[in-house]
């Protein structure tokens, strides 16, 4: 029998993207599997998008991952969005389906699965979300598309809360507040699960966390961080300390690169595997 030397490609575009970890937990996995796919770590000038994407069509690779700044640059591009990806108004995996190239956001998947992993479920919650930005569009509109009982959201600019609270109620139908993320402000009562999904103690040596009043966070929530290149933040411990349940950003990551993984080869990803690798990559073991 001949054999077959051609390898299916995926990667990522960005810019920049030397310290996108994607890459490392993604080709342990398919090594794992013994799949002949590569994932390839991109940089894509801004201007060089439609290139690039052509050139994603030249090699009939089998999808890619897009991060800044070609989360929303991409969707002219596409044929197709799911409809999560529709509503979030942004796209950071792509899946070429015999040439079609249909544009999907797992970021808030990511999350979601991971709470599932943990046993919670957002199915009639009051999710309280701090920040306006990508990361909480996408957790917010999964969210609320998985049949949360209400969605509030914190912001620093309170012009993005209201507007992405509008949105939320308005394309999903699920009541949705958006508020000032104040100094000392309380979490809303009723919160079942509360998110950091602002940037703030993404450089861990800064050792900065939200500036919320810990004391309204109660033992019966879920508490959640995005972060995840250092997963046990200020805002995790301060969690914790009021004895509150907390699940770490790294679970998002890795069930994020978990549904790619399905998407673009039809296998169920090796996500233990990819963990302790991210673990590695990030020396927290
Ligand atoms: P954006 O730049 O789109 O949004 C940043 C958000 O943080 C905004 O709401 C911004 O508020 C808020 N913010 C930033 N600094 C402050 C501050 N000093 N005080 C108050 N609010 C602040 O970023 P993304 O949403 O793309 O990313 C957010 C985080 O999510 C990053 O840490 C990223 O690494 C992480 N992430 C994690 C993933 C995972 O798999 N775990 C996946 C995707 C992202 P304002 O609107 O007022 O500026």
């Amino acid at each position: 029998m001949s054999k077959n030397y051609r390898a299916e490609l995926v990667g990522v575009f960005g810019d920049p993207v030397d310290e996108n970890p994607t890459g490392v937990m993604e080709e342990a996995a398919f090594e794992a599997l013994g799949l002949p796919f590569r994932y390839l770590t991109i940089r894509v000038r801004r201007e060089e998008l439609p290139g690039a994407i052509a050139g994603l069509r030249a090699f009939n690779m089998r999808g890619i991952n897009l991060t800044i700044p070609h989360k929303i640059a991409v969707i002219p591009h596409l044929d197709e969005l799911t409809e999560a990806a529709e509503i979030i108004g942004a796209v950071n995996t792509v899946i070429n389906e015999g040439g079609r190239l249909i544009g999907e956001n797992t970021d808030g998947k990511g999350m979601l699965e991971s709470f599932a992993e943990n046993g919670c479920e957002v199915k009639n919650k009051h999710l309280v979300i701090l920040g306006a930005g990508g990361a909480a569009r996408a957790i917010a509109v999964e969210a609320a598309l998985a049949g949360a009982g209400q969605v509030t959201i914190l912001n620093r600019t309170l012009k993005k809360a209201r507007e992405l609270s509008e949105m939320i109620a308005n394309r999903t139908g699920v009541p949705s507040e958006g508020l000032p993320l104040l100094p000392e402000v309380r979490v809303p009562e009723g919160t079942d699960v509360l998110v950091n999904a602002t940037s703030i103690g993404l450089y861990p040596d800064t050792g900065s966390r939200p500036d919320i009043d810990y004391d309204s966070i109660t033992p019966g929530m879920v508490v959640t961080d995005v972060v995840f290149n250092d997963p046990n933040t200020r805002f995790l411990q301060a969690a914790e300390k009021r004895g509150a349940r907390t699940i770490n950003g790294l679970g998002m990551l890795v069930n994020q690169g978990a549904v790619n993984f399905k998407l673009w080869t039809g296998k169920d990803a090796p996500k233990a595997l990819m963990e302790r690798t991210l673990r590695g990559e990030f020396g927290l073991d």
